[in-house]
């Protein structure tokens, strides 16, 4: 099986299966009991709780775990947009209309709970900018989310300007780092994030497992969304699920390598090269920085759908985002582009696996022709 769908979520590294092997084994007590057992369960949760933290340039306490980045993204709107305390005046939203749907889905709740929320439009290239945030700012502005790679397009939005202008205007400021965590540096910081979503099966770690960055966790009044025992500082109940928090520690530790050397495989260069050369007609959306194991193709002459149909046992592709593959309707992001509804449908999403090989590579872009090549025919007649 050829895999070209890793944004959706990424093949388990053999370091990460190890490890969660070994933690189911002897990560079992609750972390919150008070035993030896538990303590050193304990300590493991502690110390990726750490590794994370340095990743990402925070303190260990600002780093809450969740089930992924939806939970992440959950918590950063509603805990602190919904506390008690959070002043009613500060009432305005600004995101954009590329963010996950997830994201569009938490606005559109708290759009009925009685917030206003503007959505940004991407430029040409699907990039998010700065001046764009800084039009939409309103005296009531309360947050800025704006997610840092876009999961269809794998482009690079200028969230260290974003964060900037957020903190030069007292705004808080959301990313949704879910596609670009491990992949390429994302420090708090460098950013002025307040708030940070990741994820571990994007990275080679076990689904069901995600964290919220939150700066100075611990002097926020915060309303959990998940209300429990106590445990993640109140914000976040449930018992912490050990064994996969020791494999996103891992998958934390050993992905980033892995990605470093992919970027030498030119993978994506390769693909629009031979395309080129044999004369497939093509359009890559989204311009600017970009990812280099993903890229949003649109197929103008091609069949897509007889491209899909006829490997489906051979390639696994995404037609837009996983999310909203198999619904009917175009995806946001590419009509946000001006995408046609038709266009939308002549697009594929392709994101390699680190380990992507030429002959792979030769496979999909055999069965690209195939499904173009009554279109070159009808060309040259
Ligand atoms: C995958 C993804 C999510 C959802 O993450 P889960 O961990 O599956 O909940 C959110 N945002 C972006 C950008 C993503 O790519």
């Amino acid at each position: 099986m050829i895999y070209l769908d890793t944004s959706a979520s990424y093949p388990v590294l053999p370091e990460v299966r190890e490890a969660l092997i070994a933690a189911s084994d002897l990560c079992y007590a609750n972390s919150a009991a008070s035993h030896l057992l538990a303590d050193r369960v304990s300590q493991n949760i502690e110390s990726v709780r750490s590794v994370l933290a340095d990743m990402i340039g925070s303190y260990s306490s600002e780093v809450v775990f969740t089930s992924g980045a939806t939970e992440s993204n959950n918590i950063a709107f509603k805990s602190l947009l919904l506390a008690d305390g959070f002043p009613p005046d500060k009432n305005h939203i600004v995101t954009t209309s590329i963010e996950h749907k997830c994201v569009l889905s938490i606005c559109g709740y708290l759009q009925r709970r009685g917030f206003s929320v503007t959505y940004l439009k991407p430029d040409s290239n699907g990039i998010i900018s700065v001046e764009k945030v800084e039009a939409a700012l309103q005296t009531s502005t309360a947050m800025v989310s704006v997610m840092h790679v876009n999961n269809e397009l794998g482009t690079i939005n200028p969230i260290a300007e974003i964060g900037e202008l957020c903190s030069r205007r007292g705004v808080l400021f959301h990313s949704d780092a879910a596609q670009s965590f491990g992949k390429i540096p994302v420090d708090v910081d460098d950013c002025n994030c307040d708030l940070l979503s990741i994820s571990a099966h994007k990275i080679g770690g076990p689904k069901g497992v995600g964290a919220i960055y939150i700066r100075d966790l611990r002097k926020l009044e915060l309303e959990p969304v998940i209300h429990g025992a106590g445990q993640e500082e109140g914000l976040r109940g449930g018992t912490v699920a050990s064994p996969l928090v020791v494999g996103f520690g891992e998958a934390a530790k050993y992905f980033p390598m892995h990605y470093h050397e992919f970027e030498r495989t030119r993978a994506k260069d390769y693909l629009l090269g031979q395309l080129a050369e044999v004369g497939i007609a093509y359009r890559v959306n989204g311009g600017g920085d970009s990812l280099p194991n993903c890229v949003s193709l649109t197929l103008g002459e091609t069949d897509v759908g007889s491209l899909l149909r006829d490997n489906e046992s051979q390639i696994c592709l995404a037609q837009g985002s996983a999310c909203s593959s198999r619904e009917i309707e175009a995806s946001h992001v590419l009509t946000a582009l001006g995408l046609s509804r038709d266009l939308a449908g002549k697009t594929l999403r392709i994101s390699f696996p680190l380990n992507i090989t030429l002959t792979q590579l030769d496979q999909l872009i055999e069965a690209i022709k195939k499904a173009s090549v009554s279109n070159l025919d009808r060309r040259y007649l």
